[in-house]
């Protein structure tokens, strides 16, 4: 801790005088990028960008709008550290470059999404680590069960509201605690999150707290006014898309013209230039499916992907015969890699850890010191260091798929639930000494929901385990 201490108060010290600062981020930059055996000049953009950005001359964006008292009692996590210029870009620039050497990514593709300021704020912005669910930390809040589809995956069980909702008051109680633990990333979900009447008053207010919004949303009740306040209020917009072929989606989705519907939602958000993210179920039925939803996106400009590994919990129970088989996983894996490759945007699995581990396998890593430090970066499943999934009646879970609450926000302080979430054991992913030998358990550590669920062990790293 003194030492973390003292290279933070010399860092300080050092972006006093600029003229030490910038060089030394340039040669931090060269080392960084000839250990990872990328061309240095890739990265010595980033960082001119980063100057760019930094200097007070340019500075005219909201996100960097420093404000007083936002400094709160903190129990050992200090994402502030992240939160806001020149850290942020440099985490920023850092963990995208390991990301492209990671996975292979387009250096053209790359350097097309970094350029983009919206992506290098917006993705990832105040976090430390690349996990399952993309980022480390972030809340997330179901805020009601209400939905206008019936998705036969569904883990809430959207459609059905059987919960007492917080209130908007208690949303907004709710975001300012967030605020206060200094995690930037916070996402309203559903259910259908566009069915509450008070969400743009949440939204605005989570702005004002200057968080980094998103709505996980159907995608079917996005109109263009609705893709109008989004932009207003540069709110990312999360959209399920799980085929191009209509009858596989509504199939999927429950209605008759969801697919249609949901095509018109992404129109609009791309006619009002929002950061548009698309989420995948990947599941046996739709498998054929997962590589047209990526080209399909490509063409019109999506940012990111999560293509989540189908996890059979909520309604989704109904359908196990639909998860993935070890070689479809296997596929899968494959698959993303290779979109990764060709692709602007990100695409990042979810339920699916062992992506982590098998990218570096395949790039011939087994270094466990390496790898420890790779993990640093990368954190593989966030169920027990970085999420908080607020139910709509204000149980937090350590993960949407792993229904054991945490403590609830109506009773207690965030922060205390947060600190119980990070000692957070799964019972039956503990059993699994699979994990507990394999090198890469610093960036994957298996999916625990999958191993609590169904006892699922498809991991293609280690394919002599049972
Ligand atoms: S339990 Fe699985 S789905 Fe949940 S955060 Fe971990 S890896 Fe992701
Ligand atoms: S053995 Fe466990 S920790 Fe290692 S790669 Fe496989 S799932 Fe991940």
């Amino acid at each position: 801790m003194g030492n973390k201490l003292i290279a933070w108060i010399r860092i300080q010290e050092l972006y006093k005088h600029p003229t030490i600062f910038y060089p030394f981020l340039l040669g931090t930059a060269i080392t960084w990028s000839e250990a990872m055996m990328i061309d240095w000049r890739v990265f010595a953009i980033s960082i001119v960008i980063t100057y760019l950005l930094t200097n007070e001359a340019f500075i005219s964006n909201e996100y960097f709008d420093y404000e007083e008292g936002m400094e709160m009692e903190k129990f050992g996590l200090r994402m502030k550290l992240f939160y806001d210029a020149p850290l942020l870009i440099v985490k920023q620039a850092v963990m995208i470059m390991l990301y492209a050497w990671l996975t292979g990514w387009n250096k053209r593709a790359f350097l097309r999404w970094a350029m983009r300021l919206q992506n290098l704020l917006h993705a990832g912005a105040g976090t430390k680590q690349i996990c399952c669910f993309g980022v480390n930390p972030h809340v997330v809040w179901e805020m009601t069960g209400r939905c206008n589809l019936r998705c036969v995956h569904c883990h809430a069980f959207g459609g059905e509201a059987k919960y007492s909702e917080l209130t908007t008051e208690e949303g907004k109680a709710l975001i300012d605690q967030v605020a206060a633990l200094g995690i930037r990333t916070f996402v309203f979900t559903g259910g259908e999150p566009l069915l509450r009447n008070d969400l743009f008053e949440l939204i605005a207010y989570a702005r004002s707290k200057r968080l980094t919004v998103y709505i996980a949303t159907n995608g079917t009740l996005i109109t263009r006014e609705v893709a109008k306040l989004l932009s207003r209020y540069k709110v990312g917009a999360v959209i399920g898309l799980d085929g191009m072929n209509p009858e596989i989606h509504d199939g999927i989705r429950g209605v008759k013209g969801a697919y249609d519907a949901v095509i018109r939602g992404i129109e609009n958000c791309v006619a009002e230039n929002l950061y548009l993210h698309l989420n995948i179920v990947a599941t046996r039925r739709n498998f054929d499916e997962i590589e047209r939803i990526i080209d399909y996106g490509s063409e019109i400009g999506v940012y990111s992907y999560f293509i989540y590994n189908f996890v059979p919990i909520g309604r989704g129970g109904a359908i196990r015969e639909y998860a993935l088989g070890r070689e479809n996983f296997k596929a899968l894996l494959d698959l993303i890699l290779r979109k990764q490759r060709e692709v602007r945007a990100i695409i990042i699995p979810v339920a699916a850890p062992e992506y982590w581990a098998y990218a570096l396998q395949r790039r011939g890593l087994h270094d466990r010191r390496l790898i420890g430090f790779l993990g640093h970066f990368i954190g593989g499943c966030l169920a027990d260091k970085g999420m908080m999934y607020i139910k709509p009646n204000g149980d937090v879970w350590a993960c949407p798929f792993i229904p054991v609450p945490m403590g609830n926000v109506r009773e207690e302080g965030l922060d205390k639930i947060w600190r119980r979430l990070s000692s957070f054991k799964c019972e039956s992913a503990s059993e699994r000494s699979q994990c507990d030998d394999c090198e890469y358990r610093r960036v994957c550590g298996g999916c625990k929901a999958r191993m609590m669920i169904d006892h699922s062990y498809i991991c293609p790293v280690h394919v002599h385990h049972p």
